[in-house]
C-alpha cells in the first residue's frame, strides 16, 4: 500500500489548477506515461535555464544576452492592413531607444500589454537591426507588481506540441504546492556533508532556483533528488538480492553428454576467452548460491555460442533454459545461429516472439510446460502469465540495459532459483556496472575468435556520395554483400524514414534488384523475410535503418555505409561497423557526414578510425559525450532513470550502494522503523520489485 503521505503526489495531473482533459494528451506524451500524476511533472526535469538578474538599461545592454529592462511606452506602429510587415512599439530609457517587433499580433492586444505612456519591464535578448536595438517577441512583458514576482532565474523544460512553456511553469508552480513534507531517507551525517536541502525543498529549489548554480545537475537540489534515486535503485538490486539468497540457490550439474557433442558440431575452437567464461559459468550453475552473472563482449566475439555451452549444462540436468532478447529480429537471428548446433547435439530448440500466435503458440508453450523443449529464445513475450516451464534453472538476457530490472526479475520467477547470465554487448564502464545492475560477477570475452581482420575504415563528406557509390558498385561486381545504413532517430520518426526509403529507390536505379530495403516500420516477418534474402544473398546490398544495429550476423557482408555518421554516438557506429569483419575477408567501413562537422563529431569519427577496441571506445564515448550516450540513448539520462545524469552524478553511486547494503545487510526487509522513510521512498520512485519484498510491519 502506497503510504498516505504520498497521495498528493501521486494524484492525476489533472486534479491540478489549468489542467483539464485536454491537456492531458500533450502532458502524457511530455512525460512519457499514459496516466501521468503529479510527481511526474515534479520529475521532469530542466533542460536549461535562464538568468534573469542582468537589469541594465537600455544603451549598456550587451546584445544576444538575457536581460530584463525597464522602459517607457511611446508608441505604436501597427503594420498597414494585409502587410505581412511586423507590429512595433517604440520604448525608451534615460540611455536610449528600443523598438520592440511582434509578428502576426493583433495590435489591440499589444496596445494593451503596452499602453502608451506606462512603465513595464521586458524580459528578452536585445539585437542590433539597421543600428536600431531592437527586442523581438519579449519573453515577458511585465508591470510593476508582475516584475516584483520575477524569480532571479529561470528554468526552462523541454516541451512537446501543444504546450506552452507559460503552461507548464504555471502547472509546476501549482504542483510545488502539493509537495508534503516527507520523512528523511538519508542518513543525517551524509545529508550534512554533501550539504543537501530536504526532498521538498529540494524540488522546490530545483524548479525555482534563485542562483544559476542551482539551477544545474551540479547544484545541490537536483544533486540530492538524484540520489534519492539511485538509493532507490540500489536499495531495490540489494532486496531482490538478499531475497534471492535467502531462497538459496539449486545446483545444476551436468554430465558432460551434451556439451561433447556440442563441441564437435561447432566448426570452430573456442577461444580462450569463451573457455575461461564457460568455466565460471559451470562453476556458477554447480553453486547452491544463484548465479548473477554479466557476460561482456565486443560485437561478434562469441557470447552467444557460451550461452548455448550454459543451457546445454542445464539440459544435461534436466532443466530449460530460456534466453531473451530485446527485438524479434534478435531473438530470431540468435535461434539460427542456435538451432543447427542445437539440433546436432540433441538439444531441442524453440523460438517466442509476439508473432508466434494461434496453434503455433499452443504448440511452443505445450513444449515448455512438457519439459520437451530445452531452450526457447525469445522476446519479452517469454515474461506472458501463461508462459510456464516445467523447470527452467537459466535464464539468459540478452543486451539487459534494455531491460529493466523488473523484467528480469519477471523472467526469474518462471522457474525455482532460477541461475542468470546477463549478456551485453556494450563494454560498460565499471561504474555504470554497478549503477544498472548492482553487485554482479562479471566475464568478459577481450579476445576476439580467430582470423578476424581489421576494419578499414574512413570518413568522407557526404558530397562525394558518388564516388561511394561507385566504389560501392565495385565492390558488388567483385561478389561482396554490402549494408547502407540510413539513420532513423526514432521509429516513428516519418521524414528519416522517407530518406531510407529514397536513398533504396535512388540505390535501386543504379543497381536493379539487388537492393533490398529493412526498416521498422516493416512488419516483422517482412523484416526477417529480407534479412533472410541478404543472408542468403538474393539481395547483395541492403539498404537499412537502425533495425539492424545489434547482433545481426552475415560473415559474408565486407562492406558497410553509414550516412549521416555525425547524428550517432560513438557506441552505435561501433556496433554498426560490427555487422562487417565477422567472416575471413577484409572489411571497409565508410563514414559519410554532413560537412562541416563539430568538434565532438571530428573526434569521435577520428577515434573510430583509430580504434576497433570496443572498451577503449566506450571509454572515449564516455569522455566525449557523457554515459548517457554510451548506451546509444539520446536523452543524456541513463535508462531507468529520470533525475540521475551520469557525467553529474557518477560520484553518488558508491555512496547510494554502500547505504543500500549497510540497511540491506543488518534489515533485510526493512522492517525496522528506522527503514520506513525508505519505505516511502521506494513507492515514491515506484520500484515496484522492492515493494513487493518489504515486510509489511
Ligand atoms: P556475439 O553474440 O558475441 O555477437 P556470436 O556468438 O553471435 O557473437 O558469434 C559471432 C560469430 O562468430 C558467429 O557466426 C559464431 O558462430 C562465430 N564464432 C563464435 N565463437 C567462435 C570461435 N571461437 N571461433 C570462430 N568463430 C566463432
Ligand atoms: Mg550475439
Amino acid at each position: 500500500m502506497r503510504p498516505d503521505a504520498l497521495l498528493p503526489l501521486f494524484a492525476p495531473l489533472d486534479s491540478l489548477p489549468g489542467i483539464g482533459p485536454k491537456l492531458m494528451k500533450p502532458y502524457a506524451r511530455l512525460l512519457g506515461r499514459e496516466m501521468p500524476r503529479v510527481i511526474n511533472l515534479l520529475f521532469h526535469m530542466p533542460s536549461g535555464f535562464v538568468d534573469r538578474r542582468a537589469r541594465p538599461l537600455i544603451a549598456e545592454a550587451v546584445p544576444e544576452t538575457d536581460v530584463t529592462i525597464e522602459v517607457q511606452v511611446d508608441g505604436h506602429q501597427p503594420p498597414p492592413p494585409g502587410s505581412r510587415a511586423p507590429h512595433r512599439t517604440f520604448l525608451s530609457d534615460a540611455s536610449g531607444d528600443l523598438v520592440v517587433v511582434h509578428f502576426k499580433i493583433e495590435p489591440a492586444r499589444i496596445e494593451h500589454m503596452l499602453p502608451v505612456g506606462a512603465r513595464r519591464w521586458l524580459c528578452g535578448r536585445i539585437s542590433l537591426y539597421d543600428g536600431m536595438r531592437q527586442m523581438t517577441h519579449p519573453d515577458r512583458i511585465l508591470d510593476a507588481a508582475g516584475v516584483e514576482r520575477l524569480p532571479a532565474v529561470e528554468q526552462t523544460y523541454p516541451l512537446v506540441e501543444g504546450l506552452a512553456s507559460g503552461h507548464l511553469r504555471r502547472a509546476m508552480e501549482a504542483a510545488l504546492q502539493r509537495v508534503p513534507e516527507l520523512p528523511e531517507w538519508i542518513a543525517a551525517d551524509l545529508r550534512a556533508a554533501r550539504g543537501w536541502p530536504s526532498f521538498r525543498e529540494a524540488l522546490a529549489r530545483l524548479h525555482r532556483p534563485s542562483s544559476p548554480h542551482e539551477a544545474t545537475p551540479a547544484g545541490a537540489p537536483w544533486r540530492r533528488l538524484a540520489f534519492d534515486e539511485l538509493l532507490a535503485h540500489q536499495i531495490t538490486l540489494a532486496l531482490v538480492r538478499a531475497q534471492e539468497e535467502k531462497a538459496g540457490g539449486r545446483a545444476t550439474r551436468g554430465d558432460g553428454r551434451v556439451i561433447e557433442r556440442l563441441m564437435a558440431a561447432l566448426p570452430f575452437r573456442l577461444t580462450g576467452a569463451q573457455e575461461t567464461a564457460l568455466v565460471a559459468i559451470r562453476a556458477d550453475l554447480a553453486a547452491e548460491t544463484r548465479m548473477l552473472r554479466l557476460l561482456q563482449g565486443d560485437v561478434g566475439s562469441g557470447k552467444t555460442v557460451v550461452a548455448l555451452m550454459a543451457a546445454a549444462i542445464a539440459a544435461e540436468a534436466g532443466r530449460q533454459t530460456a534466453l531473451m532478447a530485446p527485438t524479434e529480429i534478435l531473438a530470431r537471428q540468435h535461434h539460427e545461429t542456435i538451432a543447427p548446433l542445437a539440433a546436432a547435439a540433441g538439444l531441442s530448440t524453440a523460438v517466442l516472439t509476439g508473432r508466434e500466435k494461434g496453434r503455433a503458440r499452443e504448440a511452443v508453450l505445450g513444449g515448455l510446460a512438457g519439459g520437451t523443449t530445452d531452450l526457447v529464445v525469445g522476446t519479452h513475450a517469454l515474461i506472458q502469465d501463461d508462459v510456464a516451464f516445467r523447470d527452467l534453472a537459466l535464464a539468459v538476457v540478452d543486451e539487459q540495459h534494455r531491460f529493466g530490472v523488473e523484467q528480469r526479475l519477471a523472467l526469474a520467477r518462471k522457474g525455482e532459483a532460477v541461475d542468470m547470465l546477463v549478456m551485453t554487448a556494450t563494454p560498460i564502464p565499471r561504474t555504470l556496472v554497478l549503477t544498472l545492475f548492482g553487485d554482479m560477477d562479471a566475464s568478459e570475452l577481450r579476445e576476439k575468435p580467430p582470423g578476424r581482420q581489421a576494419i578499414d575504415t574512413r570518413a568522407l563528406p557526404l558530397d562525394r556520395l558518388d564516388e561511394v557509390v561507385a566504389g560501392v558498385g565495385r565492390a558488388l561486381a567483385a561478389g561482396a554483400r554490402a549494408y547502407w545504413i540510413c539513420p532513423l532517430v526514432e521509429e516513428t520518426d516519418t521524414s528519416d524514414l522517407a530518406a531510407a526509403t529514397e536513398r533504396f529507390e535512388a540505390l535501386k536505379s543504379v543497381f536493379g534488384e539487388t537492393v533490398g530495403l529493412i526498416h521498422g516500420r516493416m512488419s516483422g516477418s517482412a523484416k526477417d523475410e529480407a534479412m533472410a534474402r541478404f543472408a542468403r544473398g538474393d539481395t547483395r546490398l541492403l539498404v537499412a535503418t537502425t533495425v539492424v544495429e545489434v547482433g545481426v550476423n552475415v560473415p559474408e557482408a565486407t562492406v558497410m555505409v553509414i550516412e549521416h555518421a555525425e547524428r550517432f554516438g560513438l557506441a552505435q557506429l561501433h556496433q554498426l561497423r560490427g555487422r562487417v569483419g565477422r567472416g575471413d575477408k577484409p572489411s571497409t567501413c565508410l563514414l559519410l557526414y554532413r560537412a562541416p562537422l563539430g568538434e565532438t563529431a571530428k573526434a569521435r569519427l577520428a577515434i573510430l578510425r583509430e580504434s576497433q577496441d570496443g572498451f577503449r571506445l566506450a571509454e572515449e564515448d564516455l569522455r566525449l559525450r557523457g554515459e548517457g550516450d554510451v548506451l546509444g540513448t539520446r536523452q543524456s539520462g541513463l535508462p531507468g532513470f529520470r533525475l540521475a545524469r551520469m557525467e553529474w552524478h557518477a560520484g553518488e553511486v558508491e555512496a547510494a550502494r554502500s547505504a543500500a547494503a549497510a540497511r540491506v545487510r543488518t534489515d533485510p526487509d526493512l522492517a525496522a522503523p528506522e527503514a520506513q522513510p525508505l519505505h516511502v521512498l521506494l513507492h515514491l520512485h515506484e520500484r515496484d520489485a522492492a515493494v513487493r519484498l518489504l515486510s509489511a510491519g
